[in-house]
């Protein structure tokens, strides 16, 4: 049985215990959205690259974004790989859950926290199809112990 509040509990103490991400940017080009994302560090100095060999149109190179927004899966950096901030679609979630349920957790608890608190919080809203529920949030029980529990 799905339960909206204890699901969204969990998604709060795994938000509490989860790995801080860097804000999610990317890059506005004359020629466009480049595709990648970037941590702040690495996409300004993307950009200064990118300004640098064309100086003609410097201006149009953008470090555009800093907010969260939707993905199909995790954001990373496409300069260092650090996890970036984004919320999951409810497909991306989906997609997680079948992972975890496959794979187990990983050896990062922090790390785990990200996902599951995504988890958790796309649960509230959609009925997954053959999902064992209390597996996933035993899992999720699980890191928050791992992780630190509520002293953080
Ligand atoms: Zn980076």
């Amino acid at each position: 049985m799905r339960e909206p509040k204890i699901l969204r509990d969990l998604a709060w103490q795994l938000s509490k215990v989860a790995q801080e991400t860097k804000p999610c940017h990317w890059i506005s080009t004359p020629d466009g959205d480049q595709g990648d994302d970037w941590c702040p560090d690495c996409g300004n100095y993307k950009v200064r690259n990118l300004r640098r060999h064309d100086r003609r149109r410097r201006r149009e190179y953008i470090l555009d974004g800093g907010w969260c927004t939707d993905h199909d899966s995790m954001p990373f950096c496409a300069g260092c790989g650090s996890i970036l901030s984004g919320s999951l679609t409810s497909y991306g979630s989906a997609e997680e859950l079948a992972y975890y349920l496959e794979n187990g957790l990983s050896e990062t608890p922090r790390v785990d926290a990200i996902y599951l608190a995504e988890i958790m919080e796309a649960l509230v809203y959609i009925e997954i199809a053959d999902c064992d529920l209390s597996r996933i949030t035993e899992m999720a029980r699980q890191t928050i112990a791992a992780a630190g529990g509520a002293n953080g």
